[in-house]
């Protein structure tokens, strides 16, 4: 933090927020705390009820183990609680609904979604055809990824004029790989000299980590994996249906935060029920997703989320207090970083922190 504030003085900007602010949207700290000061009150009511809630759960909870309680919501409580409340006040196991989300199925099914509304074809590459691409036949750099070539229906049909770009799935974990869910570009749109006609072919890349699958059962996405799949390929489809001259301005170089709205956007699809229905079907039996479970599983969308909303604004407001401070000396000044950050989760959420779990060890 010294050093980061040290470096953004030096390229005269008056804090570290001021100089990263400056290539996001937001572009200031007036503007982000501006926000988070608008936000705030419009999720307080409800996050209290919220809380009252989980507090609920947990006193119920522990009275059903006979341990003691002493009456406190903490911050580490919440994943636990939130998902126990899942489970009995809507009802839903997780487990259950992942066994209408057999992988490949899910994901065929979720690329018709996107292909209906965006016009585009998908074709699964045979390593036959990787040949016809490289000499060695060599195109992917693991043996489990999946290559599609995809094409812009509306164009040309299916014939070179309507080539849009690969889009590789690499769905599984393994040693040494990325562990978290992403999509990455690896070579962008762009024309090269020559026009329209000699366009790049852009190549974007899902990397994933579903499964393992539990022995006998193929692999299945649970919830995570759906909305990781729907919001990745979200990305991936901004990235190939990209239209820039250059590639300095191909979809994946637009403002930081900006990329994330076209993504946000195309998951919200993970939430609609005929969505779901056309994407699941049970691994066994091919049965459709029941409607009762769907009717179960769409409102917990929401569940809880004002709290997980304040969360986030809990964050940036120790975001800004690390980050914004009027001189050098007043950062270097800031030691103890854990105490403004409990206050902070604190007070945006009500939720306690270790200063109060356990005080004598934490305020030494
Ligand atoms: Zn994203």
């Amino acid at each position: 933090m010294i050093l980061r504030d040290e470096r953004a003085r030096l390229l005269g900007f008056n804090s570290h927020a001021e100089y990263a602010l400056r290539w996001l949207m937001a572009k200031n700290s007036e503007t982000v705390v501006a926000f988070v000061d608008d936000l705030q009150p419009r999720f307080e009511r409800l996050a209290e009820k919220e809380l009252k809630g989980l507090l609920e759960q947990k006193t119920a909870h522990l009275a059903s183990r006979n341990e003691s309680f002493d009456g406190n919501f903490y911050v580490w409580d919440w994943d636990f609680y939130n998902r126990l409340m899942m489970e009995q006040k809507y009802d839903l196991d997780q487990s259950q609904l992942s066994e209408y989300f057999e992988l490949w199925h899910s994901m065929d099914k979720i690329l018709e979604i996107f292909s209906g509304m965006l016009g585009l074809e998908f074709a699964k590459l045979e390593p036959t055809d990787y040949r016809k691409l490289s000499p060695d036949g060599l195109i992917t750099w693991h043996e489990e990824v999946v290559v599609y070539g995809v094409w812009d229906t509306e164009v040309a049909g299916l014939d070179d004029d309507g080539f849009l770009g690969f889009l590789m799935l690499d769905m599984f974990p393994r040693d040494g790989k990325y562990p978290w869910m992403a999509n990455w570009v690896l070579e962008d749109p762009y024309e090269r000299p020559g026009g329209k006609k000699s366009r790049s072919k852009p190549t974007t890349a899902l990397v994933c980590n579903i499964g393992p699958s539990i022995t006998g059962k193929p692999t299945l996405m649970t919830q995570r994996d759906l909305y990781g799949a729907f919001h990745e390929l979200g990305h991936a489809m901004n990235m190939l249906v990209g239209k820039n001259k250059y590639a300095r301005f191909s979809p994946y170089w637009t403002e930081t935060d900006f990329i994330e709205a076209p993504a946000l956007m195309l998951e919200n699809w993970m939430w609609n029920e005929t969505v779901l229905k056309s994407v699941g079907k049970h691994y066994k039996t091919g049965e459709p997703i029941p409607d009762d479970m769907l009717q179960r599983f769409v409102p917990t969308r929401n569940l809880n989320q004002a709290l997980n909303n304040l969360l986030d604004i809990g964050n940036v407001r120790f975001d800004m207090l690390i980050h914004n401070q009027k001189t050098h000396d007043d950062i270097v000044k800031l030691r103890d970083m854990a105490a403004p950050y409990n206050r902070l989760v604190f007070d945006s959420t009500g939720m306690k922190g270790p200063d109060v779990y356990d005080p004598e060890h934490y305020n030494k």
